[in-house]
């Protein structure tokens, strides 16, 4: 039996068989390496070259024997590639540059060859891209420890084990199949966790070399509570853990009667909750779990999905779905947030992420929209479109100052324009609003607030950038908390300044579905939250056994506290005593 601890990203438990997953076909997603470990990736790139090319040479040598020396001909351009030093300098490069792993040099640097041999005007060239596609594999089967299933392998129920995945292939996960998820990489709100969540499974990241451990085919106990997994267990392990999911299932069942009550404190105070998508499918379980409507759209999730980029009538289809699914209520569109990890496979952004030492201080986002003005101006005429069908809301995110939000509704005004000019419909009054998830964005939330109708404030980047920690980095995961006390400083002061202002404020980063920060974001004054929709019926539950004036009082116990751990250790144990069996124990 092996018990290992992670870090817990999306709730419940699972018990099934593992399925562990290789890496050669997957995509590779960013991770970048300590300083001290450059040389070793460096070591380990080159053993994985040598190795590649002795292979080649013993194929090349078996199909001369066998089929004669034209078929083994073949592998001359792949022999031709490795001894090629543009690859293989761009390999260590990359490596040495951006302190990436040796597999995501691998990667993406070959990725972009076969970019530019597809984009070649003569055929010869193009004819070579499988070439190229095989010998990625052929290499990265080398830095990769395991190479033998798929996703699309998964045919049975099982738990996932995997280094890592990039969140459209989490956004691909079929809940019905995979019961849970772990992997050894990522943070609490890397963009896969999140869709674990969303997608109601079970998920523990962060558990470092749990690929190496696991067998494929071991029985698997998955706790994304407690944030562990439990490999082949004693007996004795199975029946609590049997016993805790159909404690478990009770207790879903009981949350869902809550489905149509409003989420009122026990002084009559509404919180509106909300749900976060990434597709319009979502949205009929959203309103399931009670959400009052859509306050997150996350729409880049269609370009990470797609085999090319989305055109205007692809995204005006699915953005009026949505709105028409939601039959009259609320949704908010956020207008594309793409790079650093949420970099498309297939779409030619002119930015790959190994462009970038810090792509999530990079082109990123509301940047990379500036920047790429055709691709936004075609996302904010298919929302404004869409907007014709019902009450929706656009938001532009991380912004940072106050001249990318003037610029921003600069084209959202002339794109209405160009609309108005044609006789297309949209609603023109549609309200304006900002993420408030960089710092300095929450810091002038005062001069904001004057620029915008509403602010959305998401904490998984604002805690991010506020204590200089990567979301989605296992080996600093401990100092990453929505708990600091600078982080609900920056909250208070925004939510306190848009109060004066009279500009609506709402919070949609992970921690507004998270019931030990409930209390405490109600006694900071907010009023809208919005989460994944699984997170809902427990946040209701508890908002409806509580008082604002309880809610103040915790609040200002919190803010009296110094580090995240007080904050922490306090606000469980308030939320043990209130509701005990929201807690995980
Ligand atoms: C956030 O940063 O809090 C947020 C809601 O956006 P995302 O998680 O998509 O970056
Ligand atoms: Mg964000």
């Amino acid at each position: 039996m092996l018990i290992k601890r992670g870090i817990p990203v999306s709730p419940g438990v699972a018990i099934s068989r593992a399925v562990v997953l290789g890496g050669e076909d997957q995509p590779i997603p960013r991770r970048t390496v300590a300083p001290a470990a450059v040389t070793r990736e460096i070591a380990r790139l080159d053993a994985a070259l040598a190795t590649s090319a002795q292979e080649i040479a013993d194929l090349r040598q078996r199909t001369a024997e066998t089929l004669g020396e034209e078929m083994a001909k073949i592998f001359a351009f792949h022999l031709g590639m490795l001894a090629d030093p543009t690859l293989t300098g761009g390999f260590h490069e990359a490596v040495r540059r951006e302190r990436v792993t040796a597999q995501f040099a691998v990667y993406t640097v070959m990725t972009g060859f076969a970019r530019q041999f597809l984009a070649h005007e003569d055929r010869y060239f193009r004819d070579r891209v499988t070439d190229i596609y095989d010998l990625k594999r052929r290499i990265l089967r080398q830095l990769t420890s395991r190479g033998v299933q798929d996703l699309a392998a998964v045919t049975k129920p099982a738990i996932v084990i995997a280094r890592d995945l990039t969140p459209s292939q989490t956004a691909g996960l079929d809940p019905e199949l995979i019961k849970g998820l772990a992997t050894d990489l990522g943070g609490h709100t890397s963009h896969t966790a999140i869709l674990a969540h969303a997608l109601g499974i079970p998920a523990v990241v962060g558990m470092e070399d749990l690929t190496q451990q696991v067998r494929d085919g071991d029985t698997v106990i998955l706790d994304g509570n407690r944030g562990a997994v439990v490999a082949e267990p004693g007996a004795s392990q199975l029946l609590d853990y049997r016993e805790e999911v159909r404690r478990l299932k009770r207790q879903a069942i009981e949350l869902t009667k809550l489905r149509d009550v409003p989420a009122v404190t026990r002084d009559g105070v509404e919180i509106k909750l909300h749900g976060n998508i990434e597709f319009p499918h979502e949205v009929p379980d959203a309103l399931d779990k009670g959400a009052l409507g859509i306050g997150l759209y996350r729409t880049e999730f269609a370009y990470l999905a797609a085999d090319h980029e989305p055109d205007e009538e692809e995204q005006y289809r699915l953005y009026a779905e949505a709105v028409r699914l939601l039959d009259g209520r609320p949704l908010t569109f956020r207008t594309l947030d793409l790079g650093a990890d949420k970099m498309p496979e297939s779409i030619d952004l002119g930015l790959s992420a190994a462009d970038e030492a810090n792509p999530f201080l990079g082109c990123r986002s509301i940047r990379l929209c500036l920047q790429n003005l055709p691709m936004f101006r075609t996302q904010l005429r298919a929302i404004l479109r869409a907007s014709a069908h019902g009450p929706v809301r656009v938001m532009f995110p991380m912004i940072s100052s106050v001249m990318e939000m003037r610029q921003a509704r600069m084209i959202l005004l002339d794109v209405k324009e160009d609309l108005a000019e044609q006789g297309i419909a949209f609603a023109s009054d549609i309200p304006v609003g900002m993420m408030i998830e960089v710092p300095s964005a929450a810091i002038q939330a005062r001069t904001f607030a004057a620029e915008v109708d509403f602010f959305s404030i998401g904490t998984n980047d604002l805690i991010q950038y506020t204590v200089a920690v990567d979301r989605g980095n296992e080996r600093v995961a401990n100092l990453y908390s929505a708990a600091h006390p600078a982080v609900l400083t920056l909250i208070k002061d925004v939510s306190r300044v848009a109060d004066r202002a009279n500009v609506s404020v709402g919070l949609c980063g992970e921690m507004a579905g998270q019931t030990e920060f409930t209390m405490l974001l109600l006694g900071l004054g907010l009023r809208n939250l919005s989460m994944t929709p699984t997170a809902i019926p427990e946040v209701k539950k508890l908002i409806r056994s509580v008082s604002v004036d309880q809610c103040k009082r915790l609040a200002r116990k919190a803010m009296s506290f110094d580090s995240d751990h007080e904050v922490l250790n306090y606000l469980t144990a308030e939320r043990g005593r209130l509701l005990p069996d929201l807690s995980p124990g």
